[in-house]
């Protein structure tokens, strides 16, 4: 019987231990913190022996393979230990990959992950295809193999999911784009985190498709030394040969791939920003090649409910506009946000700088902005870089935030929250943040 431990005992690893379990191997969960109660349950309930607080390593190394959630990094003693063993490890939808003929549709990226594969999965929905939403959003691949498979799976890979991915097969893939991100977990080395991502190309073939945006300088450097096996739809906001997507002359959005074609108004689109422009036309690819009549994608582009905590529109208070922009955690995300603003803006910036150079952003806020609100424990470098530039006040907390903002905004403004910076230092996580602050603009 073959032994598979799962380290990390969350969404992935839990679902992972239920499919192993199902096809009949003998199974060991072990996390090094505590256990939610609710997965916890899960494996009373499948009889799957687990532990917490601890590693038993006696028990792990004599795993045929383990099952390694994204969270643990490869220097922990524990996987250490694992390599010099030289254990199999892989990850949970690697794992998952091994049980299933589904079409996979793959969408990897620095900035949009969530944003495409939701949207993806909403178009492929409205197309009343029998779907599997999975990756770092919705329900774990592996427990949908063994509980509820689905023909198709839209899937949003992070970088270290691909890490340890070897013989899984996307049929069709994206990448968004590459900047900068999670370093520390590549020795600092940009090469090993763009080769990371580009794992999402291996194993294809002339029947999968790769979908990515030419206008990305990382993308394209990548591209000039790997050989791509897929067949390439590129897109770009402007028109070139050899495009499947990009904007016409008269502001239409057109994808052209073999199954299907669509032609629709750019202005039609429910994701608003030059960002959402790149989702969309990766989501809208996809769905092309997938088959999805174009009438079908065109509505579903143009209904899509939006993501939380991603510029979404809260409420309009005595003529300006609150918009909820929390999961902007670097200076390129603020770039997008601020890019798409069509009024003069009022802006929460601020948290937990992870070293942020915002020099970036400086033009469009000297273009868009009126006045920043700093909202942090620490605020002095945003203080120091605007103070000359724009009114710059300082709050630390989100009550104070909110009410300067109010106090500086002129109907028709925008206030709008994209801190730039992790949001650790007064909040619990970035949907805490912008839970609040939808709180206490409702509360206005
Ligand atoms: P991810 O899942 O990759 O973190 P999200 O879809 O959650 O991406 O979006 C995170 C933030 O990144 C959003 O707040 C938005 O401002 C910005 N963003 C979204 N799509 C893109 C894109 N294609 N390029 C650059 N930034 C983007």
């Amino acid at each position: 019987m073959q032994k598979i431990v799962v380290l990390g005992a969350a969404e992935s690893g839990v679902g992972a231990a239920v499919l192993a379990k199902d096809k009949g191997c003998d199974v060991f969960v072990s996390d090094f913190g505590s256990i939610a109660p609710q997965y916890k349950k899960v494996l009373e309930d499948e009889n799957i022996a687990w532990e917490e607080g601890g590693h038993s390593m006696d028990r792990i190394l004599a795993a045929d393979m383990v099952v390694k959630s994204p969270g643990i990094a490869k220097e922990t003693p524990v996987m250490r230990a694992v390599a010099e063993k030289n254990i199999p490890v892989v990850s949970e939808i690697e794992f998952a990959g091994f049980y299933t003929d589904a079409k996979m549709i793959c969408i990897t990226g620095s900035n949009g992950k969530t944003t495409t594969t939701l949207l993806t999965y909403h178009i492929l929905r409205s197309a009343g295809l029998d779907v599997g939403l999975a990756g770092n959003v919705g329900k774990s691949l592996a427990l949908q193999v063994a509980r509820c498979p689905h023909k198709a799976y839209v899937i949003e890979l992070s970088s270290f999911q691909l890490d340890n991915m070897y013989r899984f097969h996307a049929d069709i893939a994206i990448i968004l784009n590459i900047t900068p991100d999670h370093l520390d977990r590549y020795d600092h080395k940009m090469e090993n985190y763009v080769d990371a991502k580009f794992r999402i190309l291996q194993n294809q073939t002339a029947k999968d498709a790769f979908i990515f945006w030419t206008g990305d300088p990382v993308v394209a450097r990548k591209l000039e030394s790997v050989n791509v096996n897929a067949t390439v739809y590129p897109f770009a906001e402007k028109p070139a040969p050899g495009l499947a997507a990009f904007v016409d002359a008269d502001g239409n959005l057109e994808v052209n791939t073999p199954q299907r074609s669509l032609c629709m108004p750019c202005k039609d689109l429910s994701l608003k920003g030059l960002h959402n422009l790149y989702n969309s036309m990766a989501a809208a690819t996809a769905a092309c090649l997938t088959g999805v009549p174009a009438d079908v994608i065109c509505r579903a582009l143009a209904d899509f409910g939006g993501v939380e905590h991603r510029l979404e529109s809260v409420r309009t208070v005595d003529g300006v506009k609150y918009i909820n922009d929390s999961k902007a955690t670097n200076v390129n995300s603020t770039w997008y946000a601020l890019q798409a603003m069509t009024t003069p803006v009022v802006l929460i910036l601020g948290g937990k700088d992870k070293g942020n150079d915002y020099s970036e952003i400086m033009p469009l806020v000297k273009e868009k902005v009126n006045k920043i609100v700093a909202m942090g424990l620490h605020n002095e470098k945003i203080v120091d870089f605007f103070g000359g530039v724009v009114p710059v006040v300082s709050t630390d907390n989100l009550a104070d935030a909110v009410a300067e903002c109010r106090a500086a905004a002129k109907p028709g403004d925008t206030v709008l929250l994209s801190p730039c910076c992790a949001s650790f230092d007064l909040f619990k996580s970035y949907e805490d943040r912008g839970r609040q602050f939808k709180d206490a603009v409702n509360n206005l």
